[in-house]
């Protein structure tokens, strides 16, 4: 049985004050649950004070990226050894926005996921196809490459930690969601890759998220797919209330 793990991405939402009271008011309502991992991803600013909210608590914090090198002349990027120092655990890695305005690749992801691992975070590495892909038939395409090429060179040794998300770009953000059956279809395709780069054992460990508008009104049909192993919540997950239903789905 894999644990499943529900991930919260804030994107650029928040500020430390606002992070403050969302933990105030989440982490009372989520005190007894231990059927899934619940981790938190805020923006930089704010891992502070959400590492020092969560303190002792069930809810672990992420970061929505990383970079690969360990320090250098990098300009407005964090490193991997940045993020364990003030205890974040997490960290989300290719996430489509990232790939879309800012220029990641699945060879930058590949670096990424490498450092992040070497620095004993868990990695939550996206991957997903957009609409058009979809609509051409290339899911299963898009879905290979972008796994075989973030996970090249990687031993399953190194890998355990990683989870990987599948988020259909057509439905984050936007409403509309993939159905419990095309997300199950295409978590099968990234087990078997994932089965080709680490082996069976490995695969059979690795938990796969669905990301794309979860809400606490669809997460549990969603949930109830043996080949769904969490969530990745983007606009759902800013509001204490509804992360909460998200989480108890
Ligand atoms: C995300 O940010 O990863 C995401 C899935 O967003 P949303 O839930 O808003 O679609």
């Amino acid at each position: 049985m894999r644990k499943k793990l529900i991930v919260a991405n804030w994107k650029m939402y928040k500020t430390p004050e606002q992070t403050t009271a969302f933990f105030d008011e989440f982490l009372p309502m989520v005190a007894s649950h231990d059927r899934d991992e619940i981790v938190v991803c805020p923006p930089f600013v704010d891992l502070p004070v959400a590492v020092e909210a969560a303190e002792g608590s069930n809810v672990a914090i992420g970061a929505q990226n990383v970079h690969w090198e360990k320090e250098g002349a990098f300009t407005g990027e964090i490193s991997a050894g940045m993020l364990t120092a003030i205890a974040v655990t997490h960290a989300i890695i290719g996430h489509s926005e990232r790939r879309q305005y800012f220029n990641e690749t699945d060879d930058t992801v590949n670096r990424k996921l490498e450092t992040a691992l070497e620095h004993g975070l868990t990695p939550i590495v996206c991957v997903g196809e957009v609409l058009e892909e979809r609509e051409a038939g290339l899911t299963e395409d898009v879905l290979r490459r972008q796994c075989m090429r973030a996970f090249n060179g990687i031993s399953a040794k190194k890998a355990a930690k990683m989870a990987v998300a599948y988020e259909p770009v057509w439905a984050i953000g936007t409403g509309k969601t993939a159905t419990p059956q095309m997300a199950a279809d295409a978590h099968t395709v990234i087990r078997l890759e994932a089965e080709k780069a680490f082996g069976k054992e490995f695969a059979d460990g690795l938990r796969i998220l669905y990301g794309g508008s979860v809400k606490p009104d669809n997460a549990s049909a969603l949930m109830a797919e043996e080949e769904i192993d969490g969530a990745l919540v983007g606009g759902a997950s800013l509001d204490p209330k509804n992360f909460t239903r998200i989480v108890k789905y």
